[in-house]
């Protein structure tokens, strides 16, 4: 049985809840970010060797250099109620939703 949630109306539904974000490719636009409301997610820079990094941590200032783009990434997945909003407003269809056992 998926987990499931329900409206204020009493209906029972099935969250899908954000599972990974493709960082290929992701265009950093920051869309999901502003609609979602449960601080998940940040922009991450990634380096040229494929490594997401926080921005503001020593470990960004280290790397800086390597940095080749800024993609979006989860700080706090264990936030997410699967409300599927960040999904309908990326426009580069790169996140995976999934609902939870
Ligand atoms: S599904 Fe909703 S709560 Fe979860 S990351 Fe996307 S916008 Fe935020
Ligand atoms: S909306 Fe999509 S493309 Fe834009 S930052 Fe979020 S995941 Fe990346």
């Amino acid at each position: 049985m998926p987990l499931v949630a329900y409206t204020r109306g009493g209906a029972e539904y099935v969250p899908e809840f954000l599972m990974a974000i493709d960082e290929e490719k992701c265009i950093g636009c920051g869309r999901c970010f502003k609609v979602c409301g449960r601080d998940v997610m940040t922009l991450h820079g990634l380096t040229e060797d494929g490594a997401l990094v926080l921005p503001g941590t020593e470990e960004y200032e280290d790397v800086e250099d390597e940095i080749v783009k800024r993609v979006m990434g989860m700080v706090h997945p264990e936030n997410c109620i699967g409300c599927g909003a960040c999904a309908r407003v990326c426009p580069s269809d790169c996140q995976s939703h999934a609902a939870l056992d």
